[in-house]
């Protein structure tokens, strides 16, 4: 890999944001860092099916993007997810309602292409930093209400900054392709030189 790429490897919305910080050849890189760089993630977003195009077009129609605030939430969710204690529910849930306070959501429904059932689409009723601090907060709400938290994983990798739900409860890497092939090509390497 050239140079780190965005990945929807996360399961949910909120957790692919989180993985939009990654460790590439030693330095922690915020994939993120400039309004551009936002709006080329939530595209990359809409186009693998993570976010509807009407929240897209809602949340692109305001230019002014506050990025310390997003840097804030993932900072916040990453400490969050690594310890995932009573207490630390307790400190993050007032922090998740204070950001969907100053931007409430409305709903639609959407039929989903496949299977034609239909589920809820929030759409926030502003745009920018604060109508994707609101997504983003409800999505979070909705897997710590659920039991998706205690299958939320860290990537084996030490290294790797990744998470993603373990859905099949044996996955041990973000994605085969970085972790997991380097990770075992680094162990066959050691079993070569031992034996050597
Ligand atoms: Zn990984």
């Amino acid at each position: 890999m050239k140079k780190p790429v965005f990945t929807d490897f996360g399961d949910r919305f909120v957790l692919d944001f989180v993985n939009t910080v990654q460790y590439f050849r030693g330095k922690t890189t915020d994939m993120i860092d400039s309004p551009s760089a936002v709006i080329a993630w939530l595209s990359f977003m809409t186009e693998n099916g993570k976010i509807a195009s009407v929240q897209y077009q809602k949340l692109v129609a305001d230019s002014s993007w506050d990025l310390p605030l997003l840097g804030e939430f993932r900072q916040r969710l990453r400490s969050f997810l690594e310890d995932r204690s009573l207490k630390k529910i307790k400190q993050f849930s007032p922090y998740l309602t204070d950001i969907m306070t100053g931007s409430p959501l409305t709903f639609t429904m959407r039929a989903d292409p496949e299977t034609m059932n239909l589920h809820l689409v929030p759409v926030p009723q502003r745009g920018s930093v604060s109508g994707l601090l609101a997504l983003l907060s409800y999505d979070a709400m909705e897997m710590i209400t659920t039991d998706a938290l205690e299958r939320v994983k860290k990537c084996e990798n030490p290294t790797c900054l990744a998470y993603f739900i373990n859905n099949s409860g044996k996955r041990k890497w973000c994605s085969m392709e970085t972790c997991g092939n380097r990770r075992k090509s680094f162990r066959h390497y050691q079993r070569y030189r031992r034996s050597s």
